[in-house]
Protein backbone atom coordinates (compact mmCIF):
# COMPACT_ATOMS: atom_id res chain seq x y z
CA UNK A 1 0.00 0.00 0.00
CA UNK A 2 1.33 3.31 -0.60
CA UNK A 3 2.28 5.74 1.66
CA UNK A 4 -0.43 8.16 1.18
CA UNK A 5 -3.07 5.20 1.42
CA UNK A 6 -1.93 3.76 4.52
CA UNK A 7 -1.63 7.33 5.94
CA UNK A 8 -5.59 7.44 4.91
CA UNK A 9 -6.46 4.50 6.16
CA UNK A 10 -4.66 4.74 9.57
CA UNK A 11 -5.91 8.43 10.36
CA UNK A 12 -9.71 7.99 9.24
CA UNK A 13 -9.15 9.88 6.25
CA UNK A 14 -12.69 10.17 4.11
CA UNK A 15 -13.31 12.60 1.56
CA UNK A 16 -14.73 16.11 3.47
CA UNK A 17 -16.25 17.44 0.80
CA UNK A 18 -18.89 14.98 -0.16
CA UNK A 19 -20.07 11.66 0.47
CA UNK A 20 -16.68 10.66 2.99
CA UNK A 21 -15.77 8.12 0.42
CA UNK A 22 -12.89 6.29 2.83
CA UNK A 23 -9.62 8.17 0.86
CA UNK A 24 -7.38 4.84 1.40
CA UNK A 25 -9.50 3.02 -1.16
CA UNK A 26 -9.51 6.20 -3.35
CA UNK A 27 -5.10 6.14 -3.27
CA UNK A 28 -5.19 2.54 -4.25
CA UNK A 29 -6.38 3.45 -8.09
CA UNK A 30 -3.97 3.88 -10.37
CA UNK A 31 -4.31 6.91 -13.00
CA UNK A 32 -2.15 9.22 -14.87
CA UNK A 33 -4.00 12.34 -13.60
CA UNK A 34 -4.62 13.22 -9.78
CA UNK A 35 -6.99 16.84 -9.86
CA UNK A 36 -7.56 18.86 -6.60
CA UNK A 37 -11.23 19.93 -6.49
CA UNK A 38 -10.51 23.66 -4.96
CA UNK A 39 -14.04 24.53 -6.82
CA UNK A 40 -15.82 25.01 -3.49
CA UNK A 41 -18.79 25.85 -5.70
CA UNK A 42 -21.48 26.05 -3.44
CA UNK A 43 -22.12 29.55 -3.02
CA UNK A 44 -21.42 31.28 1.21
CA UNK A 45 -18.48 28.31 2.05
CA UNK A 46 -15.00 29.52 2.72
CA UNK A 47 -13.45 26.46 4.08
CA UNK A 48 -11.42 25.42 1.43
CA UNK A 49 -10.01 28.72 0.42
CA UNK A 50 -9.39 29.43 4.03
CA UNK A 51 -7.35 26.01 4.00
CA UNK A 52 -5.10 27.07 1.26
CA UNK A 53 -4.40 30.17 2.74
CA UNK A 54 -3.92 28.72 6.44
CA UNK A 55 -2.05 25.62 5.78
CA UNK A 56 -0.71 25.36 2.52
CA UNK A 57 2.56 23.58 3.45
CA UNK A 58 0.79 20.88 4.62
CA UNK A 59 -1.51 20.75 1.84
CA UNK A 60 1.49 20.62 -0.35
CA UNK A 61 2.70 17.59 1.59
CA UNK A 62 0.22 15.94 1.03
CA UNK A 63 -0.94 16.46 -2.37
CA UNK A 64 2.74 15.41 -3.64
CA UNK A 65 1.90 12.12 -1.15
CA UNK A 66 -1.62 11.41 -2.90
CA UNK A 67 -0.34 12.15 -6.67
CA UNK A 68 2.25 9.74 -6.06
CA UNK A 69 0.47 7.28 -4.56
CA UNK A 70 -1.94 6.71 -7.42
CA UNK A 71 1.07 7.33 -10.09
CA UNK A 72 -0.29 10.43 -11.40
CA UNK A 73 2.05 11.77 -14.60
CA UNK A 74 0.17 15.39 -14.15
CA UNK A 75 -1.14 17.26 -11.21
CA UNK A 76 -3.31 19.95 -10.89
CA UNK A 77 -5.30 22.02 -8.72
CA UNK A 78 -8.82 23.30 -10.44
CA UNK A 79 -9.56 26.51 -8.26
CA UNK A 80 -12.03 29.26 -9.35
CA UNK A 81 -10.79 32.20 -11.62
CA UNK A 82 -11.92 34.82 -9.56
CA UNK A 83 -9.24 33.93 -6.48
CA UNK A 84 -6.70 35.74 -8.38
CA UNK A 85 -4.18 36.08 -5.18
CA UNK A 86 -4.38 32.79 -4.17
CA UNK A 87 -3.71 31.20 -7.42
CA UNK A 88 -0.60 33.55 -7.65
CA UNK A 89 0.35 32.09 -4.62
CA UNK A 90 -0.24 28.82 -5.61
CA UNK A 91 1.85 28.84 -8.41
CA UNK A 92 4.58 30.52 -6.75
CA UNK A 93 4.91 27.72 -3.52
CA UNK A 94 3.40 24.48 -5.51
CA UNK A 95 5.82 22.53 -6.69
CA UNK A 96 6.69 22.75 -10.08
CA UNK A 97 4.90 20.72 -12.52
CA UNK A 98 1.55 21.39 -10.68
CA UNK A 99 -0.97 22.81 -12.89
CA UNK A 100 -2.77 25.65 -11.24
CA UNK A 101 -6.55 25.81 -13.79
CA UNK A 102 -8.37 28.50 -13.55
CA UNK A 103 -11.98 27.48 -13.14
CA UNK A 104 -15.40 29.62 -14.17
CA UNK A 105 -17.23 31.11 -11.08
CA UNK A 106 -20.26 28.62 -12.20
CA UNK A 107 -22.22 26.23 -10.16
CA UNK A 108 -21.45 23.15 -10.17
CA UNK A 109 -17.99 23.70 -11.08
CA UNK A 110 -16.88 21.53 -8.14
CA UNK A 111 -18.98 18.48 -9.31
CA UNK A 112 -16.32 16.21 -10.47
CA UNK A 113 -17.53 15.11 -14.19
CA UNK A 114 -17.25 19.01 -14.84
CA UNK A 115 -14.08 19.63 -12.76
CA UNK A 116 -12.59 16.69 -14.58
CA UNK A 117 -14.41 17.94 -18.26
CA UNK A 118 -12.86 21.45 -17.36
CA UNK A 119 -9.35 21.06 -16.50
CA UNK A 120 -8.40 17.59 -18.62
CA UNK A 121 -10.83 17.76 -21.58
CA UNK A 122 -11.98 14.30 -20.61
CA UNK A 123 -15.87 13.45 -20.51
CA UNK A 124 -16.40 11.20 -17.64
CA UNK A 125 -18.74 8.57 -19.27
CA UNK A 126 -21.95 8.43 -17.88
CA UNK A 127 -22.80 6.43 -14.92
CA UNK A 128 -19.01 6.52 -14.58
CA UNK A 129 -16.55 7.98 -12.42
CA UNK A 130 -13.42 9.89 -12.86
CA UNK A 131 -11.25 7.49 -12.98
CA UNK A 132 -12.29 5.69 -15.72
CA UNK A 133 -10.87 8.22 -18.07
CA UNK A 134 -7.69 7.72 -15.79
CA UNK A 135 -8.23 10.57 -13.08
CA UNK A 136 -8.44 11.01 -9.60
CA UNK A 137 -9.89 13.89 -7.88
CA UNK A 138 -9.74 14.80 -4.24
CA UNK A 139 -11.08 17.61 -2.57
CA UNK A 140 -8.70 20.35 -0.32
CA UNK A 141 -9.52 19.57 3.33
CA UNK A 142 -8.70 15.80 1.94
CA UNK A 143 -5.28 16.07 1.06
CA UNK A 144 -4.47 18.30 3.82
CA UNK A 145 -5.43 15.32 6.50
CA UNK A 146 -3.08 13.26 4.69
CA UNK A 147 -0.08 15.71 4.71
CA UNK A 148 -1.26 16.48 8.53
CA UNK A 149 -0.60 12.15 8.60
CA UNK A 150 -2.13 12.56 12.20
CA UNK A 151 -5.70 11.00 13.36
CA UNK A 152 -8.87 12.93 11.72
CA UNK A 153 -10.47 14.85 15.19
CA UNK A 154 -11.11 17.73 13.38
CA UNK A 155 -13.27 20.11 10.88
CA UNK A 156 -13.47 22.81 8.90
CA UNK A 157 -16.45 24.80 8.38
CA UNK A 158 -17.62 28.12 7.46
CA UNK A 159 -20.54 29.81 9.58
CA UNK A 160 -22.28 31.96 7.53
CA UNK A 161 -25.84 33.93 6.56
CA UNK A 162 -27.30 36.12 8.90
CA UNK A 163 -24.24 36.44 11.10
CA UNK A 164 -22.75 39.15 12.76
CA UNK A 165 -19.13 38.16 10.95
CA UNK A 166 -18.70 35.43 8.75
CA UNK A 167 -16.49 32.87 9.93
CA UNK A 168 -14.40 29.61 8.87
CA UNK A 169 -13.46 27.20 11.99
CA UNK A 170 -11.51 24.46 12.68
CA UNK A 171 -13.44 22.48 15.61
CA UNK A 172 -13.54 19.14 17.23
CA UNK A 173 -15.33 16.33 15.32
CA UNK A 174 -18.23 15.42 17.62
CA UNK A 175 -18.87 19.18 18.79
CA UNK A 176 -22.88 20.21 18.67
CA UNK A 177 -23.83 22.67 15.97
CA UNK A 178 -25.39 24.57 18.88
CA UNK A 179 -21.80 25.20 20.23
CA UNK A 180 -20.24 25.91 16.91
CA UNK A 181 -23.19 28.75 16.27
CA UNK A 182 -22.39 29.90 19.64
CA UNK A 183 -18.60 30.23 19.11
CA UNK A 184 -19.64 31.93 16.06
CA UNK A 185 -21.98 34.30 18.04
CA UNK A 186 -24.94 33.27 15.68
CA UNK A 187 -28.47 33.91 16.30
CA UNK A 188 -30.47 30.86 16.72
CA UNK A 189 -34.03 32.65 17.88
CA UNK A 190 -36.31 32.76 14.98
CA UNK A 191 -33.69 31.40 12.43
CA UNK A 192 -33.87 28.45 10.30
CA UNK A 193 -30.52 26.05 9.37
CA UNK A 194 -28.70 24.78 6.59
CA UNK A 195 -26.29 22.33 7.64
CA UNK A 196 -23.37 22.64 4.83
CA UNK A 197 -23.67 24.69 1.53
CA UNK A 198 -26.98 26.45 0.10
CA UNK A 199 -27.66 24.08 -2.49
CA UNK A 200 -27.11 20.41 -1.76
CA UNK A 201 -27.34 21.03 1.79
CA UNK A 202 -30.23 19.85 4.07
CA UNK A 203 -32.27 22.11 6.70
CA UNK A 204 -32.53 20.96 10.02
CA UNK A 205 -33.93 22.07 13.57
CA UNK A 206 -31.85 19.70 15.33
CA UNK A 207 -28.99 21.91 17.01
CA UNK A 208 -27.76 19.05 19.42
CA UNK A 209 -26.88 17.41 15.76
CA UNK A 210 -22.67 16.72 15.94
CA UNK A 211 -20.27 18.06 13.57
CA UNK A 212 -18.95 15.15 11.13
CA UNK A 213 -16.07 14.22 8.70
CA UNK A 214 -18.04 15.97 6.17
CA UNK A 215 -19.92 19.30 7.68
CA UNK A 216 -18.57 21.99 5.65
CA UNK A 217 -20.68 24.80 7.51
CA UNK A 218 -24.12 26.09 8.84
CA UNK A 219 -25.80 28.57 6.86
CA UNK A 220 -28.22 30.48 9.27
CA UNK A 221 -31.13 32.41 7.86
CA UNK A 222 -34.11 34.11 8.91
CA UNK A 223 -36.62 30.82 9.23
CA UNK A 224 -39.06 32.55 6.69
CA UNK A 225 -36.47 32.68 3.95
CA UNK A 226 -38.01 30.90 1.10
CA UNK A 227 -34.59 29.05 0.66
CA UNK A 228 -35.06 27.22 4.04
CA UNK A 229 -39.35 27.08 2.97
CA UNK A 230 -38.34 25.47 0.00
CA UNK A 231 -35.81 23.08 1.24
CA UNK A 232 -37.90 21.93 4.28
CA UNK A 233 -41.33 21.38 1.72
CA UNK A 234 -43.33 18.11 2.61
CA UNK A 235 -42.52 15.04 -0.05
CA UNK A 236 -46.42 15.16 -0.10
CA UNK A 237 -46.18 19.50 -1.27
CA UNK A 238 -43.75 18.24 -3.31
CA UNK A 239 -45.69 15.31 -5.22
CA UNK A 240 -49.12 18.08 -5.08
CA UNK A 241 -47.15 20.51 -6.88
CA UNK A 242 -45.18 18.56 -9.64
CA UNK A 243 -48.93 18.19 -11.74
CA UNK A 244 -48.62 21.81 -12.38
CA UNK A 245 -45.29 21.63 -14.64
CA UNK A 246 -46.23 22.90 -17.92
CA UNK A 247 -43.09 20.96 -19.65
CA UNK A 248 -41.35 24.11 -20.33
CA UNK A 249 -38.24 22.20 -20.22
CA UNK A 250 -36.14 24.89 -18.31
CA UNK A 251 -35.20 22.24 -15.75
CA UNK A 252 -33.61 20.09 -17.90
CA UNK A 253 -31.62 22.71 -20.49
CA UNK A 254 -30.14 24.19 -17.55
CA UNK A 255 -29.15 20.74 -15.71
CA UNK A 256 -25.32 20.70 -15.79
CA UNK A 257 -25.32 16.91 -16.39
CA UNK A 258 -27.75 17.11 -19.09
CA UNK A 259 -24.95 20.01 -20.77
CA UNK A 260 -22.33 17.25 -20.53
CA UNK A 261 -24.41 15.04 -22.79
CA UNK A 262 -25.78 12.38 -20.19
CA UNK A 263 -29.09 13.23 -21.36
CA UNK A 264 -30.68 14.25 -17.56
CA UNK A 265 -34.43 15.78 -18.02
CA UNK A 266 -35.73 16.45 -14.85
CA UNK A 267 -38.46 17.76 -16.68
CA UNK A 268 -39.74 14.09 -17.39
CA UNK A 269 -39.33 12.86 -13.70
CA UNK A 270 -42.03 15.83 -13.38
CA UNK A 271 -44.50 13.88 -15.63
CA UNK A 272 -44.13 10.20 -13.82
CA UNK A 273 -46.13 12.10 -10.66
CA UNK A 274 -49.22 11.26 -12.42
CA UNK A 275 -48.17 7.38 -13.44
CA UNK A 276 -48.61 4.11 -11.73
CA UNK A 277 -45.28 2.81 -10.33
CA UNK A 278 -44.69 0.82 -13.41
CA UNK A 279 -45.17 2.99 -15.78
CA UNK A 280 -43.59 5.86 -14.12
CA UNK A 281 -40.09 4.09 -14.51
CA UNK A 282 -39.52 5.03 -18.22
CA UNK A 283 -40.23 8.38 -17.44
CA UNK A 284 -37.82 8.33 -14.37
CA UNK A 285 -34.98 6.76 -16.09
CA UNK A 286 -32.46 9.78 -16.48
CA UNK A 287 -32.54 10.54 -12.91
CA UNK A 288 -29.65 7.36 -12.41
CA UNK A 289 -27.44 10.17 -14.03
CA UNK A 290 -28.07 13.07 -11.64
CA UNK A 291 -25.99 14.49 -9.38
CA UNK A 292 -28.68 15.77 -6.98
CA UNK A 293 -26.77 19.50 -7.49
CA UNK A 294 -30.61 21.02 -6.79
CA UNK A 295 -29.97 23.77 -9.75
CA UNK A 296 -33.29 22.79 -11.38
CA UNK A 297 -35.55 23.29 -8.37
CA UNK A 298 -33.19 26.44 -7.05
CA UNK A 299 -32.62 27.96 -10.33
CA UNK A 300 -33.81 27.33 -13.59
CA UNK A 301 -37.60 25.90 -12.22
CA UNK A 302 -39.68 29.55 -13.20
CA UNK A 303 -42.74 27.87 -11.34
CA UNK A 304 -41.09 27.44 -7.81
CA UNK A 305 -41.93 23.44 -8.45
CA UNK A 306 -39.23 20.49 -7.17
CA UNK A 307 -37.95 18.92 -9.89
CA UNK A 308 -34.18 17.91 -7.68
CA UNK A 309 -36.46 16.03 -5.31
CA UNK A 310 -38.75 14.42 -8.40
CA UNK A 311 -35.51 13.01 -9.27
CA UNK A 312 -33.89 12.14 -5.97
CA UNK A 313 -37.04 10.05 -5.57
CA UNK A 314 -37.03 8.05 -8.92
CA UNK A 315 -33.35 7.66 -8.12
CA UNK A 316 -34.23 5.93 -5.04
CA UNK A 317 -37.36 4.09 -6.45
CA UNK A 318 -35.35 2.76 -9.36
CA UNK A 319 -32.31 1.95 -7.43
CA UNK A 320 -34.74 -0.13 -4.89
CA UNK A 321 -36.45 -1.95 -7.89
CA UNK A 322 -32.84 -2.99 -8.85
CA UNK A 323 -32.49 -1.02 -12.02
CA UNK A 324 -29.09 0.19 -11.62
CA UNK A 325 -27.02 3.33 -14.36
CA UNK A 326 -25.02 2.27 -17.29
CA UNK A 327 -22.16 3.14 -18.50
CA UNK A 328 -22.01 4.68 -21.48
CA UNK A 329 -19.44 7.10 -23.39
CA UNK A 330 -21.17 10.79 -23.38
CA UNK A 331 -20.36 13.82 -25.77
CA UNK A 332 -20.88 17.56 -24.31
CA UNK A 333 -23.52 19.55 -25.75
CA UNK A 334 -22.59 22.34 -28.07
CA UNK A 335 -24.18 24.85 -25.46
CA UNK A 336 -21.98 23.53 -22.73
CA UNK A 337 -19.97 26.54 -22.43
CA UNK A 338 -22.48 29.05 -22.66
CA UNK A 339 -25.24 27.54 -20.62
CA UNK A 340 -23.49 27.52 -17.05
CA UNK A 341 -24.91 29.15 -14.32
CA UNK A 342 -23.03 31.81 -12.73
CA UNK A 343 -22.68 31.96 -9.32
CA UNK A 344 -23.47 35.43 -9.16
CA UNK A 345 -27.09 35.06 -10.79
CA UNK A 346 -27.51 32.17 -8.74
CA UNK A 347 -26.62 34.01 -5.15
CA UNK A 348 -28.98 36.62 -6.17
CA UNK A 349 -32.08 33.88 -7.28
CA UNK A 350 -31.36 32.27 -3.88
CA UNK A 351 -32.01 35.89 -2.43
CA UNK A 352 -28.56 35.65 -0.72
CA UNK A 353 -26.92 38.53 -2.40
CA UNK A 354 -27.26 40.38 1.01
CA UNK A 355 -25.66 37.93 3.37
CA UNK A 356 -22.15 38.26 1.12
CA UNK A 357 -19.47 39.58 2.78
CA UNK A 358 -15.82 39.68 3.79
CA UNK A 359 -14.98 36.73 5.96
CA UNK A 360 -12.08 35.09 8.00
CA UNK A 361 -10.45 32.94 9.52
CA UNK A 362 -11.03 32.66 13.76
CA UNK A 363 -8.33 31.03 14.67
CA UNK A 364 -8.88 31.09 18.48
CA UNK A 365 -12.32 29.33 19.26
CA UNK A 366 -13.81 29.51 22.34
CA UNK A 367 -15.23 25.69 22.00
CA UNK A 368 -15.28 24.29 25.63
CA UNK A 369 -17.96 21.34 25.25
CA UNK A 370 -18.59 18.79 27.99
CA UNK A 371 -19.48 16.07 25.81
CA UNK A 372 -18.85 15.04 22.14
CA UNK A 373 -20.97 13.01 20.12
CA UNK A 374 -19.01 10.91 17.81
CA UNK A 375 -21.16 9.26 14.82
CA UNK A 376 -19.58 5.65 14.13
CA UNK A 377 -20.26 5.90 9.93
CA UNK A 378 -19.41 9.36 8.92
CA UNK A 379 -18.47 7.51 6.03
CA UNK A 380 -19.21 5.58 2.93
CA UNK A 381 -19.94 1.98 3.44
CA UNK A 382 -20.46 0.38 6.72
CA UNK A 383 -19.89 1.64 10.25
CA UNK A 384 -17.14 1.41 12.11
CA UNK A 385 -16.65 -0.80 14.99
CA UNK A 386 -16.42 0.62 18.31
CA UNK A 387 -12.91 -0.47 19.96
CA UNK A 388 -14.43 1.55 23.59
CA UNK A 389 -16.45 0.73 25.82
CA UNK A 390 -18.75 2.45 28.44
CA UNK A 391 -17.07 3.61 31.22
CA UNK A 392 -13.61 3.65 29.30
CA UNK A 393 -11.02 6.51 29.75
CA UNK A 394 -9.78 7.64 26.28
CA UNK A 395 -6.99 10.27 25.64
CA UNK A 396 -7.02 12.74 22.52
CA UNK A 397 -6.26 11.10 19.66
CA UNK A 398 -7.41 7.57 20.66
CA UNK A 399 -9.00 4.86 18.81
CA UNK A 400 -12.63 4.68 19.08
CA UNK A 401 -14.31 2.57 16.39
CA UNK A 402 -12.03 0.47 14.11
CA UNK A 403 -12.84 -0.77 10.05
CA UNK A 404 -14.48 -4.40 10.17
CA UNK A 405 -11.92 -6.55 8.28
CA UNK A 406 -13.26 -6.66 4.68
CA UNK A 407 -15.42 -3.71 4.69
CA UNK A 408 -15.63 -0.13 3.72
CA UNK A 409 -15.31 2.07 6.66
CA UNK A 410 -13.16 4.00 7.80
CA UNK A 411 -11.60 4.49 11.44
CA UNK A 412 -12.78 6.58 14.28
CA UNK A 413 -10.90 8.89 17.04
CA UNK A 414 -11.49 10.66 20.36
CA UNK A 415 -10.75 14.60 19.14
CA UNK A 416 -10.62 15.29 23.24
CA UNK A 417 -9.53 13.44 26.66
CA UNK A 418 -12.45 12.51 28.68
CA UNK A 419 -14.68 9.48 29.66
CA UNK A 420 -16.64 6.99 27.05
CA UNK A 421 -20.45 7.07 28.08
CA UNK A 422 -22.18 5.33 25.26
CA UNK A 423 -20.22 2.94 22.78
CA UNK A 424 -23.08 2.25 20.31
CA UNK A 425 -23.65 1.25 16.90
CA UNK A 426 -24.72 4.99 15.94
CA UNK A 427 -22.62 6.53 18.33
CA UNK A 428 -19.94 6.96 21.07
CA UNK A 429 -20.29 9.48 23.39
CA UNK A 430 -16.81 11.09 24.98
CA UNK A 431 -18.02 13.00 28.42
CA UNK A 432 -14.76 15.79 28.06
CA UNK A 433 -12.58 15.61 31.04
S1 LIG B 1 -30.38 18.02 -9.49
FE1 LIG B 1 -31.45 18.73 -11.32
S2 LIG B 1 -30.00 20.04 -12.37
FE2 LIG B 1 -28.82 18.83 -10.90
S3 LIG B 1 -28.12 17.04 -12.02
FE3 LIG B 1 -30.07 16.50 -11.08
S4 LIG B 1 -31.59 16.93 -12.60
FE4 LIG B 1 -29.76 18.00 -13.22
S1 LIG C 1 -38.69 24.12 -15.18
FE1 LIG C 1 -40.36 23.73 -13.73
S2 LIG C 1 -42.23 24.06 -14.92
FE2 LIG C 1 -40.55 23.87 -16.40
S3 LIG C 1 -40.51 21.67 -16.92
FE3 LIG C 1 -39.09 21.95 -15.24
S4 LIG C 1 -40.29 21.54 -13.41
FE4 LIG C 1 -41.73 21.91 -15.07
Amino acid sequence: MAEAARIARDCGIVGAGGAGFPTHVKLSARADTFAVNAAECEPLLYKDQTILEEALPDFISGLMLCAEAVGATRTLVGIKDKHRDLMERLRDELPRGVDVCPLRDTYPSGDEHILVYDTTGRAVPKGGIPLDVGVVVSNVETILNVGLRKPVTEKWLTVSGAVPEILNFKVPIGVSLMDVLRAAGAPTEGMGFIVNGPMMGYVTDDLLAPVTKTTSGILVLPAGHSLIQRKARATQAVHKIAYTCDQCMRCSDFCPRDLLGHYVKPHRAMISIGFSAEQATAWQETALYCCECALCTLYACPEDLDPFRMMVESKRALMAGGIKPRKEEVEPLGMYDFRRTPTKMLVRRLDLERFMGPHRFAQKVDLRPRTLTIPTKQHAGVPAQPVVKAGSQVSAGALLADIPEGALASKIFSPMAGRVSIAAAGAIRVEVR
